[in-house]
């Protein structure tokens, strides 16, 4: 069956997005770190899986050995299952992503979001980015092209909103990524034409 992945750091909210996406409630604040397999869930109103990915990055209390495994298995899934995910959601802090991507910005250094980012179109993967907790940012706008500039998109963002797609999990605000999500699915469906 056809699959739609999240992926993104812990604490992002993808747990909170995915029980809006689904209907099921999902473990939030659990104990981070505790290794999680993939789970799948039904997508109720198509006709496809969604899967969550481990919540990668820092997660206080975990050894960072841990941490590099958890992203290893992260990348190896997506790799396996390339050819069967029809989008990939990278879900990001609307809030702190441009901090955390800054201070991670170096000679030998690649934030996680933009390595997942580019790792994710090298595997031919459509991917939108739902960039959450926008009830938390003032200017919007400008956070959002901030965020097109980081990840290599020309701003303004608006021309990408079938990449970019800010969202309010919590809130239940998600139409921008549901709209980003079908556009994907529809492209597909014209091009097996
Ligand atoms: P996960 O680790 O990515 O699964 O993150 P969770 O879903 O457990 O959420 C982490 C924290 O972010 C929790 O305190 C949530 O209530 C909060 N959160 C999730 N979505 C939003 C949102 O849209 N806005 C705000 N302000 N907080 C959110």
């Amino acid at each position: 069956e056809a699959e739609v992945a999240l992926v993104g750091r812990s604490n992002v909210g993808k747990s909170t997005l995915m029980r809006e996406l689904t209907g099921h409630s999902f473990d939030t604040g659990g104990s981070p770190g505790v290794t999680r397999e993939p789970n799948h869930y039904d997508w109720a109103p198509e006709d496809f899986v969604i899967t969550d990915l481990p919540g990668f990055g820092f997660m206080s209390g975990v050894h960072e050995d841990h941490r590099e495994q958890i992203k290893t298995n992260i990348v190896h899934y997506l790799e396996e299952y390339a050819d069967n995910i029809l989008v990939a959601v990278l879900v990001v802090d609307g809030k702190s992503v441009i901090d955390i991507i800054d201070r991670h910005s170096g000679p030998d250094e690649i934030p996680y979001d933009v390595e997942m980012f580019h790792f994710l179109r090298e595997l031919d993967i459509p991917t939108v980015v739902a960039v959450n907790k926008m009830d938390k940012v003032d200017d919007k706008d400008e956070r959002l092209d901030d965020l097109c500039d980081r990840l290599g998109l020309l701003p303004p963002w608006k021309q990408w909103q079938e990449t970019i797609a800010p969202i309010t999990a919590k809130r239940g605000q998600i139409d921008p990524l549901n709209e980003a999500v079908r556009e994907h699915l529809h492209e597909q469906n014209r091009d097996d034409l």
